[in-house]
C-alpha cells in the first residue's frame, strides 16, 4: 500500500485495521439493541419485537432486523422514537417536511460531541487545518448543516466564521477581509458567491488563500465540480454527505485522493445498499443507501432507508482511511422524474448542461404540465454573451446531448447571463411545474418554441 499522503483528525480510528473495525461494529450494535430493548420506549418495544437480547453477536446478524423508513419518523412526531428521556437530550434539529410536518431529530450531549468529532474529520479530510479561517455559509438554525459543520471547525482548531446563509455582498467582504482557507455551503451557493466576489472586484484577494471547499446538502454533479474549481480558481471542490434523520453532515466525506467516492465513516454508520426489495446489490451496483447508527444515543435508527441511491467502491484508499467508500450520490429515490415512462435523476441533466464551457452552473428543469402528455424542459443561461448563430448551435448541441443521454426528447431554452434566478438560501431548486397557462414560465416557453 501507498504511504500515507494525507492528515487525519483521528488516524487511530479512521485508519484502523479492518479486522479490528468488523469486531468493533459487531460490539456496538449489540449494545445499541441492548440499550434500545431496556428503553422504556414503545416505538422501540414494537420495533424489535421478537428479537431475543442477545441474540446479536456480530455485525453480520444485522441482516436479521427490520429497515427503517422516513414515515416511521414522521408518523412518531416528534418525540415518539426517543430512545432516552427528554430530559437526557440537548439540541434539537428538523429538516423541512415537503408535506405536512417537520421531522425532529434530537440529541444527547454524546451525540452533540460525536457530530463535532466527525464533521472535524470531514473538514480535514477536504484538505481543512487547524490554523485555517473556515467560512460557513451553510444556514444556521433548525436545519443541521450550519450548526453540525460550525461545531466540527471549532473541534479541529479552526478559527471559524459563522457567516450563515444569505447576503452574499457581505459574504464575499469577509470572505476577503478575514482571509477564509475554507468554505462550507452548498455547491450552487458556492457558485453564487464566485460570482459575487467577481463583480465585487474581490475574487483576486479571496483566491489568494482559498484552498477547499466543504460542500453538500444537494447533489452536485462532476460537471458542476468543474464549474466551481474554475469559478474559484485554486479551491478544491470536496462533497461532504449527511441526512439529518442519521445526525446531519458529517456521515461521510470526500478526501483529497478519493474525488468521486466518500469515505462513510463506519465506525458510527454502519452502512448498506439494497435494492428495492431489501436485498444487497453486488459491489459497485447501485442501490439505495440504508444506514444503521452504531452509537448514537438519543434517536437511534436501525437500518434507515436513506432514500440516496450510491455503490460501493472497492479497493483501499490512497489516503489510508479504512472505511468503507460509496460513490457520490447520482440523486434520491424520490427526486427521480419519470417522463413519459423513463426514469431521469436531474444529475444526469446537470451533466450534460455542465459539459459545455458556454453554460453558467445555473439552470432549471421544467416539467410542462399543461397537457396530458408531460414535456421536460431544460433552461439553461450563458456564461459570457454570444452571437445568435453560436447559441442555435449551442441550443442544437445541448439538446442533442441531452437526447442521447436521456433517450428523451427534451426542450431547450438558453438564457442570458445571469438571468436565471439566484437562491441565496438553504437547498437550490432545480425543478420547476408549469400546470397553468397563467404561469411566465408557461410564456417563456411558448415564444421558444
Ligand atoms: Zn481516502
Amino acid at each position: 500500500m501507498s504511504t500515507m499522503t494525507s492528515t487525519m483528525f483521528q488516524p487511530e480510528l479512521e485508519a484502523m485495521d479492518p479486522k479490528r473495525l468488523r469486531a468493533l461494529q459487531g460490539e456496538r450494535l449489540a449494545a445499541l439493541i441492548s440499550r434500545l430493548k431496556a428503553s422504556h420506549s414503545p416505538y422501540w418495544a414494537a420495533k424489535l419485537a421478537g428479537l431475543e437480547p442477545g441474540s446479536i453477536g456480530s455485525i453480520e446478524d444485522l441482516q436479521r432486523l427490520p429497515l427503517t423508513i422516513k414515515a416511521e419518523l414522521r408518523d412518531n412526531f416528534p418525540f415518539g422514537m426517543l430512545a432516552v428521556p427528554l430530559a437526557d437530550t440537548v439540541r434539537v434539529h428538523a429538516s423541512s417536511g415537503t408535506r405536512g410536518k417537520p421531522t425532529v431529530v434530537a440529541y444527547t450531549a454524546a451525540d452533540i460531541d460525536l457530530f463535532a468529532v466527525l464533521n472535524a474529520r470531514a473538514i480535514v479530510a477536504s484538505g481543512g487545518r487547524r490554523e485555517d479561517v473556515l467560512h460557513i455559509a451553510y444556514g444556521y438554525g433548525l436545519f443541521t448543516g450550519g450548526l453540525g459543520v460550525h461545531f466540527g471547525g471549532e473541534r479541529l482548531g479552526a478559527t471559524v466564521v459563522p457567516a450563515s446563509g444569505g447576503n452574499p455582498g457581505l459574504q464575499v467582504q469577509l470572505m476577503a477581509d478575514l482571509g477564509a482557507d475554507g468554505l462550507a455551503c452548498t455547491p450552487s451557493f458556492a457558485l453564487l458567491l464566485a460570482e459575487r466576489a467577481e463583480a465585487d472586484g474581490l475574487k483576486e484577494r479571496i483566491q489568494k488563500k482559498l484552498r477547499y471547499g466543504v460542500f453538500g446538502a444537494e447533489p452536485w454533479s462532476e460537471a458542476f465540480r468543474s464549474k466551481l474549481e474554475q469559478a474559484w480558481e485554486g479551491l478544491e471542490a470536496h462533497d461532504i454527505y449527511g441526512l439529518t434523520e442519521v445526525m446531519g453532515p458529517g456521515v461521510a466525506a470526500e478526501c483529497r485522493e478519493s474525488r468521486g467516492s466518500l469515505h462513510i465513516f463506519d465506525d458510527h454508520f454502519y452502512p448498506e445498499v439494497l435494492d428495492e426489495r431489501g436485498e444487497p446489490v453486488p459491489p459497485g451496483m447501485p442501490g439505495e443507501l440504508v444506514l444503521t447508527t452504531l452509537t448514537k444515543e438519543a434517536l437511534p435508527v436501525i437500518r434507515y432507508r436513506t432514500g440516496d441511491v450510491t455503490s460501493f467502491v472497492a479497493g483501499p484508499c490512497a489516503c489510508g482511511r479504512t472505511s468503507r467508500r460509496i460513490a457520490r450520490l447520482s440523486g434520491r429515490v424520490d427526486d427521480m422524474l419519470v417522463i413519459r415512462g423513463i426514469n431521469v435523476y436531474p444529475s444526469e441533466i446537470e451533466a450534460v448542461l455542465l459539459d459545455d464551457r458556454r453554460v453558467s452552473g445555473h439552470y432549471q428543469i421544467i416539467l410542462d404540465r399543461r397537457d396530458a402528455l408531460l414535456e421536460l424542459v431544460v433552461r439553461a443561461e450563458l456564461a459570457a454573451p454570444v452571437g445568435p448563430d453560436e447559441r442555435a448551435e449551442l441550443l442544437q448541441s445541448l439538446a442533442a446531448g441531452l437526447k442521447e443521454r436521456l433517450r428523451l426528447r427534451v426542450g431547450v431554452l438558453v438564457g442570458e447571463p445571469g438571468e436565471l434566478l439566484r437562491q441565496e438560501t438553504g437547498k437550490a431548486k432545480r425543478v420547476w411545474e408549469v400546470t397553468s397557462a397563467d404561469d411566465p414560465l408557461a410564456a417563456l416557453i411558448d415564444t421558444a418554441s
